[in-house]
């Protein structure tokens, strides 16, 4: 589908502490950071199975309905994103879902009620009826080939030579992954997006591995809020090292991280690698 670049860069290098960044925002402007490992077996499933078109799920902000959008262009299969929200069915598309239609998504709003049903196996079965032709994939992209899509995120090199690796939070799919490709010798700290302790129980049902913690408490109010302490920080930390973030999901991670670092969370002379997940693409419509 597009090469993979994901240089690594340096964010803090003293006696105590090896901070680096993976830049997976830099694999692609809309197939960016996560979502490329999480639907590259996805497709290939897709194309195997002889299927026409791609059905997904995802809020207004989605970066999975526009990776989705673009991956099922680039393939010539058609898609279909069933979005979060009926009162959005007649307002002025936002940057995400503009980009999403460009690249021919159709778009069914739907009223949130019905959206609960995005994961029950019922509906799903009648929406695979409904669409006989078409490859579900479900909210955020996780499912069991986009665990497998997150276990190649790491080289060998980096598996050996870092000690912990962070990321943020969502579905799990990625930290799921993430884990799945390590062994205790690395330890996986994710952030979560999300408020609530849910997360914690998705992610022990995605792995069986126990080398990860999850730190539930930078999530600033929820998913998708945000607060003027968070974009001051992001900007500040864009400023000092030229990395974009967003505020969603990696300016929360970056947030959470320093604030650990700040309390002596890390033993001395860890090497800490973050995944820069990318999510940059819907950024203007969230950020002064
Ligand atoms: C989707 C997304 C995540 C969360 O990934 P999950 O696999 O759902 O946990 C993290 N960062 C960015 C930028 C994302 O778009």
């Amino acid at each position: 589908m597009l090469t993979q670049s994901t240089p690594i860069q340096s964010i803090l290098h003293n006696q105590d502490l090896v901070l680096d960044i993976k830049r997976l925002d830099q694999i692609h402007p809309f197939v960016s950071g996560n979502k490329f490992f999480k639907l590259k077996y996805n497709l290939q499933e897709a194309v195997r199975l002889k299927k026409t078109s791609l059905i997904t799920f995802g809020g207004a902000y989605s970066n999975h309905i526009v990776a989705t959008a673009y991956a099922a262009k680039q393939y010539q299969l058609q898609s279909i994103g069933i979005i979060r929200g009926d009162e959005l069915a007649n307002k002025p598309r936002n940057a995400t879902l503009q980009q999403a239609q460009a690249f021919g998504m159709q778009l069914q709003f739907v009223n949130r009620t019905d959206y609960k049903q995005r994961h029950d196996p019922q509906f799903l079965a009648q929406l695979q009826q409904q669409y006989p032709n078409s490859y579900i994939i479900p909210e955020g992209g996780t499912n069991q080939l986009a665990i497998q899509g997150c276990q190649d995120i790491l080289t060998i090199a980096e598996k050996q030579y870092y000690d912990v690796i962070c990321v943020a939070v969502g579905t799990g799919g990625t930290i799921a992954g993430l884990i799945e490709s390590t062994t205790a010798a690395t330890h996986i700290l994710g952030f979560s997006a999300l408020k609530g302790d849910f997360l914690k129980q998705q992610i022990e049902s995605l792995t069986s591995k126990t080398h990860w913690t999850l730190h539930s408490q930078y999530h600033f109010g929820g998913y998708a809020k945000i607060s003027d302490e968070l974009i001051q920080f992001i900007q500040d930390f864009e400023q000092q090292h030229q990395i974009p973030l967003e505020p969603i999901y990696t300016g929360k991670m970056m947030y959470g991280m320093f604030d650990l670092i700040a309390q002596n969370y890390f033993p001395k002379n860890s090497k800490i690698l973050l995944i820069h997940s990318g999510g940059l693409q819907g950024k203007a419509s969230l950020m002064p």
